[in-house]
């Protein structure tokens, strides 16, 4: 059976600190697979770097004049882990038969991917990394990850519990998930959709090598309510809901101080007014900012602007190597200077 060639993508945001570790963890692990003959001699690992502003592109830039096995693809400005991950993804898909994608902290574990092409080889066109436990996040973390999947699940969104963005795709299942179209991806969303073959693996999440987490509490939060918003429309039907009971509660009301008034019983009302005028009006601006909030996703996808701009990359065969060189020591001048 001929081995197939395998891209490792990983997405780089300010990695500078875990890089060097990453890049040499898995130049050794892809020189293992090769010489298992699990995998072509053309495999790769290409590194995306989503707009960092340190030096991780330099890092990058300068592992792949030596290191065979590593490329680098450098997007234009900071476009968030999902959309570095469709870049990664859709940019070397036609030079791979299949594609891993990884965090660059190496909190998952690489050996998993063995068991990953298996799976591949064995049919499957996406292999879904699962983690076993959760233990390395704090316990803040692992309860909010929990009950996001649990919301979720109860919004209708099927994802597959505890898999974050360590899977392995196909180049079949690659060129599917280019057409959705939609500019608001959730990935961990979107793939299950594609269908085909798939299955999971289970592996021990480990802690950050170094470096610190990109996604802080207020980005974790939007990544949430993004997830959902993209996803179900249970929101804006729960919305509908309490519009309904409080129209329902207020005609009982209405009737009860009808009746008080012609009995003659009339309270002076400020109480029940002005905690009506607030409640209603709290209800009312929370319905509209919900409503608001699905506007905003149909106001950006009518425009279909680009997920990504690729500034450079290091990987396209047409191009002969010296030519992609001398283009970007020519952008940043480094002719010159030296
Ligand atoms: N990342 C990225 N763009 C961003 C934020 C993060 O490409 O805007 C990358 C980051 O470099 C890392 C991965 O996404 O490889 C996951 O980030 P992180 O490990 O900080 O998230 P956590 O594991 O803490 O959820
Ligand atoms: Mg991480």
């Amino acid at each position: 059976m001929i081995e197939p060639i395998l891209t490792i993508v990983v997405p780089c945001y300010n990695e500078e600190a875990v890089l060097p570790e990453t890049i040499s963890v898995l130049t050794n692990f892809m020189i293992d697979l090769k010489n298992e003959k699990m995998i072509s001699d053309r495999s790769k690992i290409v590194f995306v770097d989503d707009g960092s502003k340190d030096g991780t592109w330099d890092l990058i830039y300068k592992e792949g004049l030596h290191n065979e096995h590593v490329r680098g693809l450098k997007l234009s400005r900071n476009v968030g882990h999902q959309n570095a991950l469709l870049a990664g993804m859709f940019n070397v898909k036609d030079l791979s038969d299949c594609v891993v994608t990884i965090d660059a902290d190496l909190q998952d574990d690489i050996e998993t991917i063995r068991e990953f092409i298996l799976n591949y080889t064995a049919g499957c066109e996406i292999v879904y990394g699962v983690r076993k436990r959760r233990e390395t996040d704090s316990f803040f973390k692992r309860t909010t990850a929990q009950g996001f999947y649990n919301i979720m699940k109860k919004m209708g969104v099927d994802l597959v519990y505890n898999h974050a963005d360590f899977r392995l795709m196909s180049r079949r299942a690659i060129q599917e998930l280019e057409n959705f179209k939609e500019v608001n991806l959730f990935l961990r969303g979107i793939i299950p959709l594609i269908g085909f073959r798939s299955t999971t693996v289970y592996y021990d999440r480990k802690e950050r090598k170094a470096g610190e987490t990109k996604y802080p509490l207020k980005k974790m939060l939007a990544f949430a309510f993004d997830g959902i918003t993209s996803f179900s429309v249970t929101p804006i039907r729960l919305v509908l809901l309490i519009g309904v009971v409080s129209f329902l509660v207020s005609f009982f009301f209405g009737s009860y101080f009808l009746t008080l008034k012609f009995l003659g019983h009339t309270q002076t009302g400020w109480t029940s007014l002005i905690t009506s005028i607030w409640l209603i009006g709290g209800l009312q601006l929370i319905a509209i900012g919900l409503i608001g909030e699905y506007i905003g996703k149909i106001y950006k996808e009518s425009k279909q602007r680009p997920k990504y701009i690729v500034e450079f990359d290091t990987f396209h065969m047409g191009i002969p190597r010296h030519l992609i060189e001398e283009k970007w020591f020519q952008k940043n001048n480094i002719l010159e200077n030296s």
